[in-house]
């Protein structure tokens, strides 16, 4: 940065220049809110519990709403039955209590033409909120009760003295002692006083994408003089925050790609004996799908390439990841390297490291250290229930490199665990761990110095979140999708059990479905009865989060909810079934809570056939892969998210026979109605991404990947699908002009305003 940007950037006042083209972000970040009109310490104590310090601060405290007064209703005017905007003066208060310690507050508004009584039920905050002679605009449904008109509960908005047409709702803080008012008043100062803001977009992006500058974006977004300029304003304000992102996410993508260097990996075999893929297919009782093959095109082409894959595979459950995760290891190994598959829990690796070692059987790789020149391919599984002894033989071999694969869980992050020579490394639920842990595991290449190279790495998330979310939260992946079932599959039919009295048909038919000869999932939310929380770190809910041991938002009980009794737990039902509704029944107990080997010897006999029925908790959530098991039954479902009641569904239907799965929820929640609905509704798993990120908003598919200041404000990944694909594709064009915005200082400042210190850091190195 030159020495005199450097004065500029730390202009400390207003009333020092700003760059010829306007304030920066950065410059309004660096005043203080105090350098206003009545701002002292205490005023800017208040506003600071609020997060708001900076101008830049107050700026991006955006307006909840407005209250438009350019159409407002005279009383007398107002139709019954329908919405209305009146603007009046209270002429009147009445608290009185109503049944059930509620309180009813009667608030009488009056204008030229009539009068109005507005009711608010269980808000005594009313009280003294509102006061006689208050301008106030309220806005709600007119109705006519007892030949008077009424509205009950409307929004409210005390206008006072503001002039305007469009008033401006901010989002206030009663506990600090700041309101909408107060807060306008600032804004508009700080708006007077901060007059024309830089604009980082050229003015020919602007006009191809059809965006207002920055100036009129903020002045619009919190002084509009008509609501049609609301929405422009919005636009180009939601726009900079993916833009910003995605900037942050094609850098990191292209520093990669600059910094590492990785294996070119032999995708091609030029002789039988090292073409393992080949053999591998060859052997599989089934031919690989239209999808698998495309992705797997789309990998090899990352593999043969020097540079290190950074891809997702996102597809739906039981569209045959495994399989790809598990030919992308062999083209590692058909080139003498090693591959690493990590998954979030035991069970999960159990049964991975079962299907492979079982798929991989008789397959040969050259070994010139073996006296026949080959030997079969190793896998080997390690987790934190491995014995010590076992253990250091696997570091051993891992080390010497005649482990060929290792399936394993978080027991693969530890010092010990170096490879010979690591070449491609799998995740599957990549959702459970973090960014870090996946360095980790990145970290254990081959070669050291100069001769270090990065292993190839490939993500998979358990259910598909969608495309743009994908595309935000994964930025700096490459992308490939299976979007096709392997043929055959019959769609399980899933029917939402509502009222209690049916619960007992679900059990006859359970009786019904054991004697044909299926077996039969049980799922409750809780281990045992006692419990408060579910099995936290087996949850699936909140399928985006790096903190894995953070207890998720929805998961357990769902906060809409009401419930009127306690959610199932599973030791519980398991006694309850075996002794009443499924009596003479085989009924198994899987939960988390037990020791690993119950837990294995219990899947085992499930498998295997010896249990009819299992009651678990979510702990069979992922992967888990019985064919025969053709009913699946989830208890108190309106307590689960929809990816995991879909995860959960997941675990049957896996065989030719019909599947069937039944939700039971009685007295739900209207949320939870909406979400058992949806489940009922398909089988789709790219479809119910879509209504789960309409239902639960992006927070939680951000999670923690946030880091910093929160950037999504205005921008939402459900309404602005367009604007992330242009705020990915004006990114990509600007990084291609200008690698490392060198050249663009402006940018790359701004930027790091809105990270995280890590993600800076980085940023910065580059
Ligand atoms: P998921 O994507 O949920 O991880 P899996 O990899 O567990 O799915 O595959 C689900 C089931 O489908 C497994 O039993 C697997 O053997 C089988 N499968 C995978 N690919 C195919 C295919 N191309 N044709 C038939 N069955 C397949
Ligand atoms: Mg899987």
């Amino acid at each position: 940065m030159n020495s005199q940007a450097d004065s500029v950037e730390g202009a400390q006042s207003f009333e020092e220049n700003p760059t010829s083209s306007g304030r920066r972000l950065t410059q309004l970040d660096r005043l203080s809110v105090t350098e206003l009109t009545g701002i002292g310490p205490a005023r800017a104590k208040a506003l600071g519990a609020m997060s708001i310090v900076s101008v830049l601060d107050l700026l991006m405290h955006y307006p909840r709403r407005y209250a438009d007064r350019s159409h407002p209703t005279l009383i007398n005017d107002a139709v019954v039955g329908e919405e209305s905007m009146i603007e009046a003066k209270v002429t009147s208060i009445r608290s009185r209590p109503a049944r059930n310690r509620r309180s009813i507050v009667d608030v009488e508004i009056a204008d030229e033409s009539g009068v109005l009584t507005v009711t608010f039920f269980n808000q005594p905050y009313r009280k003294d909120q509102l006061h006689e002679q208050d301008d106030v605009v309220v806005f709600g449904k007119v109705e006519l009760f007892r030949s008077k008109l009424q509205m009950t509960n409307p929004i409210v908005d005390l206008v006072g003295d503001q002039t305007g047409a469009i008033i401006p709702i901010y989002p206030q803080s009663a506990k600090a002692g700041v309101s909408s008012r107060d807060l306008t008043r600032y804004v508009t100062e700080a708006l007077s006083r901060a007059k024309v803001f830089a604009d980082p977009l050229p003015e020919i992006v602007r006009k191809q994408l059809k965006l207002v500058n920055r100036s009129a974006a903020f002045l619009h977004i919190h002084r509009p003089e008509s609501m049609n300029e609301v929405f422009p304003a919005r636009r180009r304000l939601a726009f900079d925050e993916l833009w910003r992102m995605q900037l942050v996410l094609v850098l990191r993508k292209r520093a990669q790609a600059r910094e590492a260097r990785g294996i070119a990996h032999r995708t091609v075999a030029n002789d039988p004996s090292t073409d393992l893929v080949g053999a591998f297919t060859s052997r599989l009782s089934f031919a690989l799908t239209g999808a698998q093959r495309r992705a797997l095109d789309e990998i090899t082409a990352d593999l043969a390439s020097e540079l290190p894959m950074h891809r997702l595979l996102q597809g739906d459950v039981g569209s045959g990841k495994t399989i790809v995760a598990l030919i992308t290891l062999l083209y590692g190994v058909q080139g003498g390297h090693q591959g690493a598959l990590m998954v979030p829990t035991e069970v999960l690796a159990g049964q991975h490291f079962g299907v492979a070692k079982r798929l991989l059987a008789g397959i040969m790789v050259p070994d010139s250290r073996c006296l026949t020149g080959e030997r079969e391919v190793r896998i080997e599984l390690l987790t934190s229930q491995t014995s010590t002894t076992r253990r250091s033989e696997l570091h051993q071999g891992l080390r010497d490199g005649t482990v060929d694969v290792v399936v394993g869980t978080h027991a693969l992050l530890t010092d010990e665990v170096r490879f010979h020579s690591l070449g491609i490394v799998v995740i599957d639920e990549q959702h459970r761990f973090g960014v870090d842990q996946r360095a980790i595991l990145r970290e254990k290449g081959s070669g050291t110095g100069n001769d270090r190279r990065d292993p190839d790495l490939l993500v998979m998330t358990a259910t598909p979140i969608p495309r743009t979310a994908a595309m935000t939260v994964y930025g700096d992946l490459d992308y490939s999708e299976l979007d096709e079932l392997p043929p055959g599959r019959t769609p399980i039919r899933t029917r939402w059990v509502s009222e209690p009295s049916d619960e007992q048909r679900v059990w006859s038919r359970v009786r019904e479905e054991v004697t044909k000869g299926a077996q039969v999932f049980v799922v409750c939310p809780r281990v045992r009865a006692q419990d408060d929380l579910d099995e936290s770190d087996q949850s699936g809910l909140i399928y985006l989060d790096d903190r894995g041991d953070e207890q998720p938002k929805l998961f357990g009980l769902d906060e809409t909810a009401t419930p009127t009794r306690p959610a199932r737990s599973a030791i519980e039902e398991a006694e309850r079934l075996a002794t009443t509704e499924l009596v003479g029944l085989r009924v198994g107990l899987l939960h988390g809570q037990m020791p690993s080997n119950e837990k294995e010897s219990v899947m085992v006999s499930f498998r295997d056939g010896f249990l009819d029925v299992l009651v678990a908790t979510t702990v069979i959530e992922v992967g888990v892969d019985v064919p025969r098991a053709t009913v699946m039954i989830i208890e108190d479902a309106d307590r689960f998210g929809i990816a995991q009641l879909h995860q959960l569904r997941g675990r049957v239907g896996r065989g030719a026979g019909e599947s069937v799965c039944y939700l039971l929820g009685y007295d739900v929640s209207e949320e939870a109605g909406k979400r058992l609905a949806a489940v009922a509704g398909t089988t789709n798993g790219f479809e119910l991404a879509e209504i789960d990120l309409e239902l639960r908003g992006e927070g939680t598919v951000l999670g923690a990947r946030q880091k910093g200041r929160n950037d999504l404000r205005l921008a939402s990944l459900r309404r602005d699908r367009e604007l992330v694909l242009l705020a990915r594709s004006v990114a990509s064009q600007m990084i291609d002009a200008d690698p490392t915005l060198a050249n663009s200082h402006a940018i790359l400042n701004e930027l790091l305003l809105f990270i995280g210190e890590d993600e800076a850091l980085y940023l910065e190195r580059s």
